[in-house]
């Protein structure tokens, strides 16, 4: 051990989080936070590490970096090694993403469909159950119930809305088939809001049936429609939260990404994981969404208001159906876990025109801002058709089964002139 060299110092100590009392808010802390300009020639801005490995200053501190990457020495590796394990634009990242959701820690992967299958392949074994909120994400959904099924793990489903006792009989039920194959509940994956319905998922409920029933699964939560501005998920109870980054954390479509945040204690497995499978972020998609990050409140904010907008306008329009938008919740439960769990109402949203598909498809081929493509958060106006779209592979029954009718148009609001929407929102129901 007197052979051991103390840590080197690559990240800036202390980092100023604070001045006085005062705690910076996440807004000023994506402009400087885990970055020290004079280990990079007093570059203002982190130059993009583009570096296959990394030199050790000495055997020992090779050692030592080495142990953190295998695990022996928790927490991550304490320097630089290879660029399958770390870099420095990713370690700023995850610095800075940690601090939206007040985590300890953050990983970021090459997407968050990688994100979410090395958390889960970190986290289940033969015989273990998952116990998840429905709908999810569809390629998620195809993860748990194609893959991870072949290798002898199980699942059981809730609808996003649950109660905290019929949340209870889904906990119940999947520690029976855990006990039948010979495992344990190893985790509760949420989704909320749900995909393209909106549910929101009662977190707290989750939380306190989880603690009574099944105190050792940690409870994750894929944060991507609201997150990281608009829902806090660890402040309620859970444990880890999941991030498609593509979406308005990147923003700008114009990236792929993943992220997870949460405490140590169940980053560092999935670390180890992702150490050996390669599932970590490039250097340079790091870097753009460190830049995507500086805007990230100002975007979402945006986004946020002018999806209030356009929402109020469609609320009021002949050739509208309904609504499916969180600013405008009409079930009381709904309501109620909204006013506890989120600070905003998002700006993504299900259209129902009055008619079927040829009138949803007339909408969105009369569309002439929005541009008619999946995906949601970013600066631009996205409308598309989940029944025909993203979910055209879910069987028929399910579909309607989750409210996913042919008349339903999904819609991500971006941060352009409110009024120039409503225009061509307008003009685009006149077309239905
Ligand atoms: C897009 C998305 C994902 C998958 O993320 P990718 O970055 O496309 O891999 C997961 N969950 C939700 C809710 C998403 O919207």
């Amino acid at each position: 051990m007197a052979t051991t060299p103390p840590a080197p110092r690559r990240k800036p100590k202390p980092e100023i989080t604070r001045i006085g009392e005062r705690q910076l808010k996440p807004a000023t802390l994506m402009m400087g936070f885990g970055y020290d300009p004079t280990l990079s020639e007093g570059a203002l801005k982190p130059p993009i590490f583009l570096t296959s490995t990394f030199a050790f200053p000495s055997a020992a501190e090779g050692k030592r970096f080495f142990e953190g990457i295998t695990g022996q020495r928790p927490g991550g590796a304490e320097g630089l090694v290879y660029s399958r394990f770390n870099g420095p634009n990713q370690e700023i990242l995850e610095d800075r993403l940690a601090v939206w959701d007040g985590a300890e820690d953050s990983l970021v992967f090459s997407s968050g469909m990688s994100a979410i299958a090395t958390l889960l392949l970190a986290s289940c074994g033969q015989g273990d159950v998952i116990v998840h909120s429905g709908p999810l994400y569809a390629a998620t959904e195809d993860f748990i119930a194609r893959t991870l099924s072949r290798f002898g793990i199980g699942y059981v489903d809730f609808p996003a809305g649950a109660t905290q006792s019929e949340i209870a009989a889904a906990l119940d039920q999947g520690k029976a088939l855990a006990a039948e194959q010979g495992g344990r509940v190893a985790m509760i994956y949420l989704e909320s809001p749900a995909n393209p319905t909106n549910a929101l998922v009662d977190i707290e409920a989750v939380a306190a049936a989880r603690n009574e029933l099944a105190p050792d699964a940690p409870i994750a939560i894929d944060n991507t429609f609201l997150g990281p501005l608009w829902q806090r998920p660890l402040d309620h109870g859970a444990d880890v939260v999941v991030y498609s980054l593509t979406k308005y954390a990147g923003g700008h479509s114009d990236l792929v990404a993943g992220g997870l945040s949460g405490s140590r204690r169940w980053m560092d497995p999935i670390r180890m994981l992702r150490n050996t499978m390669g599932t970590i972020l490039d250097p340079n998609t790091s870097w753009m969404l460190l830049r995507s990050l500086e805007t990230l409140e100002l975007r979402m904010t945006r986004a946020g208001e002018n999806a209030a907008k356009v929402c109020a306008f469609l609320a009021g329009h002949p050739k509208v159906e309904d609504l499916g938008y969180l600013g405008m919740i009409t079930d009381p439960r709904q309501e109620d876990i909204h006013a506890r769990h989120c600070s905003g109402a998002g700006s993504t949203f299900s259209l129902f025109i009055k008619g079927g598909e040829a009138e949803s498809f007339r909408f969105l081929d009369a569309l002439k801002i929005a541009k008619l493509a999946v995906s949601l958060g970013g600066t631009e106006t996205l409308a598309s058709h989940p029944a025909s779209m993203t979910h055209l592979s879910v069987p028929t029954e399910r579909r309607s089964a989750l409210g996913i009718t042919d008349n339903l148009v999904r819609i991500s609001v971006g941060i352009e002139d409110p009024d120039d929407l409503i225009a061509d929102f307008g003009q685009a129901l006149d077309a239905a």
